[in-house]
């Protein structure tokens, strides 16, 4: 006959024993980060997404006490490394830098996607916008964006024009510009528009439309040309280029952004803990100055939460659903 005290005394480590299993869960949370963090950037080193994912995070793991490791999964126009992101385990650990191409103009790109931008990942926060710009490689012809349109028009066939692969930013952006134009250039796919930018410096290919912030170095030190940027108003970055409005192209007007997702599951006090760290890094100057000078455009605070980053999303799979048509797969 077990005694009455004997059965508390069994119970009382029986609740302790479930309490001890269920606290670990919550006191991981709550201890979050312990160990490294993996951002996948889903494009070549160098390009756009890689450089706006070493300045955030650099400043993220000061705040978090923990090194962020930027994983380059390359692949697909940027679905590959999405892909990989969103298979992740939930616990915080493995992140991905996604934009405008990977979590919503892949989504009409291909029908076959292997995961929803929306539901098979969580908002953590937009780390930048990065308007985009009209390149061309150093000795191209058009001295202009009206020369450009025009030299376009009459030649687009024996044009080269550079990109990320198809989902990517810069794919969906030219063929934005491509349906508005009516033309078809021979479009020439790179793992990021970092080797992209690379081709386009040295006279592989044409021209390229682009994330600002790969753009302004290589526009600063002369080694290619800008035409415009696809913004209403003109970049601080670039104080001199017109806008497409100004050049005689208002219709094209193009910005992307670039945004940290955890796995969907991810505990909601992780995804917290990481908005967290993501804005306060926004709020640094020595991120901001970096930022600014390559032409981002720094989100304001409402911008930055998870809910206005899931609002985001879903917008831009409509947007870009009515521009793009599925590839012939
Ligand atoms: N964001 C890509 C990169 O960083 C480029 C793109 O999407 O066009 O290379």
């Amino acid at each position: 006959m077990i005694s009455f005290k004997r059965l508390l005394a069994t119970c009382g480590l029986s609740v302790l024993a479930a309490t001890a299993a269920f606290v670990p869960a919550k006191a991981q949370d709550a201890n979050y980060p312990t160990r490294n963090i993996t951002v996948i950037v889903p494009f070549a080193a160098g390009g756009p997404t890689d450089v706006i994912a070493r300045i955030v995070t650099g400043h993220m793991q000061q705040t978090l006490g923990q090194t962020f490791i930027i994983e380059n999964v390359v692949g697909a126009g940027g679905t590959t490394g999405a892909a990989r992101g969103a298979r992740a385990d939930a616990d915080g650990y493995t992140l991905t830098m996604g934009h405008m191409g990977t979590h919503a103009a892949s989504v009409p790109l291909y029908p076959k996607l292997s995961y929803n931008p929306a539901t098979d990942f969580v908002p953590i926060g937009m780390a930048a916008g990065t308007p985009i710009v009209i390149l061309g490689k150093k000795d191209f012809p058009p001295k202009d964006l009206k020369e450009f349109v025009a030299y376009l028009k009459a030649n687009s066939d024996k044009l080269n024009s550079a990109h990320a692969g198809v989902g990517s930013v810069s794919y969906s952006a030219n063929e934005l510009l491509n349906s508005q134009l009516g033309i078809k250039p021979v479009g020439v796919p790179f793992n990021g528009t970092g080797p992209a930018m690379n081709a386009l410096v040295g006279g592989q290919v044409d021209y390229m439309v682009d994330q600002i912030v790969n753009a302004v170095p290589q526009i600063n030190a002369g080694t290619i040309k800008v035409y415009a940027v696809a913004t209403p108003e003109r970049n601080p970055s670039l104080p001199n280029v017109p806008t497409t409005a100004e050049a005689g192209l208002p219709e094209y007007q193009v910005q992307a952004w670039n945004a940290l997702f955890a796995p969907k599951g991810t505990p909601p006090a992780v995804v917290a803990k990481l908005n967290a760290a993501l804005s306060k890094a926004l709020d640094d100057e020595g991120v901001r100055k970096r930022l600014l000078e390559l032409g981002s455009v720094i989100p304001k605070p409402a911008e930055r939460t998870p809910e206005a980053l899931g609002t985001l999303v879903k917008n831009e799979v409509e947007r870009w659903t009515k521009v793009l048509k599925p590839v012939s797969n």
